[in-house]
């Protein structure tokens, strides 16, 4: 059975369901927008617990999707239904029939600069986790400085936040800010390290460990309360003004770098998507499955299934399972 499926994204979740598809005899075309596969991950450094070199699993996935068809820098400019399947048109004239597409567009990281308070965007020394991953990958960043003393981190940047339209928690910031801060403890090991958190959420395996380690191993401060106010001070430094909700009692500390970790939101091309498909979208901004407990990875439409953060934040370990299982569940509908 050699037929098409449209993967839209070629990030984690697009390319291991194209490696699944594969090896189930199918021929998967992925559609990405960017000038690179592997999305999101393929610009960090390195992925918690195990700290394992992000680009390697990246490599990975590319090498196994070689047999697959891949449009890079490329865009769905239209789906049609048909009688049985549907018509996609290609932003580079290519036009395709599937019987099956798989939506993998995934998510984008919240505009950090949309957190007036924070100052991102306008004080030299307050970066994002993005920006820092790049560092750590080896971008050169002035905004850090070459010997830090003391370094922040910033927890629910734009998640868990009604005034900045996204009340989820991404999932994954939690330990992505307990990864860089060990990770700058690990440069700088004579740098003062704090996060500041509303709450921890350490859900998966090894999580709790991870964070156990920082404290213990690390001398990482955690700091349960939210930044209320960044100012730069008269020699370029950051002044960071919280409250200690567990002590009750304010805090102003001087910072040489502040890292705010931006959450997860929609891709807008995922809520265009769903406008050509007519696939509702959700009150919290992402695709809509059919329910939320056994059909996650369908839409209400035949035919167009779901992989990864498309519906919601997700970890990459959860985005791997949730594209396998999408893959199966495509070869079983082509299959009835
Ligand atoms: S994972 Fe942690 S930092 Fe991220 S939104 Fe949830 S509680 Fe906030």
């Amino acid at each position: 059975m050699k037929e098409n499926v449209i993967i839209i994204g070629g990030g984690v979740a697009g390319l291991e369901a194209a490696r699944q598809m594969l090896s189930l005899g199918l021929r998967p075309i992925i559609v990405e927008q960017s000038d690179h596969l592997g999305g999101h991950v393929a610009c960090w450094h390195r992925l918690f617990p195990d700290m394992t070199p992000a680009r390697e699993l990246v490599a990975k996935l590319v090498e196994s999707c070689r047999e697959a068809n891949i449009f890079l820098e490329t865009t769905v400019q239209s789906i049609n239904r048909l009688k049985d399947g549907y018509a996609v048109m290609l932003s580079n004239g290519v036009n395709i029939l599937s019987r099956a597409v798989l939506i993998a567009s995934g998510f984008k990281l919240f505009d950090a600069a949309k957190k007036e308070e924070y100052g991102y965007g306008v004080y030299d020394h307050v970066i994002t986790n993005r920006d820092l991953e790049n560092w750590f990958a080896g971008a050169e960043d002035l905004r850090i400085p070459r010997e830090p003393k003391v370094f922040g981190f910033v927890h629910c940047v734009g998640s868990r936040d009604i005034k900045a339209g996204n009340t989820q928690c991404s999932k994954v910031c939690c330990m992505t800010a307990i990864k860089q801060a060990i990770e700058i403890k690990e440069k700088f090991p004579g740098c003062e390290v704090f996060c500041f958190y509303m709450d921890l959420r350490l859900f998966g395996k090894k999580y709790e460990d991870f964070y156990l380690n920082a404290q213990r191993d690390y001398g990482i401060r955690f700091i349960r309360g939210r930044v209320s106010e960044v100012s730069e001070t008269i020699d370029g430094r950051v002044q960071v003004k919280a409250e200690d909700t567990l002590s009750g009692k304010p805090l102003k500390i001087q910072m040489d770098c502040l890292c705010l970790m931006a959450g997860m939101q929609c891709n807008p091309s995922a809520t265009s998507i769903a406008d050509m498909l007519h696939v509702e979208v959700d009150t919290d901004g992402f695709l809509r499955s059919k329910d939320n407990i056994y059909s996650i990875l369908e839409s209400q439409k035949p035919g167009i299934f779901f992989a990864g953060a498309c519906t919601g934040t997700k970890t990459v370990p959860e985005t791997v399972a949730e594209a396998r299982a999408a893959a199966l569940s495509i070869f079983n509908y082509l299959s009835r």
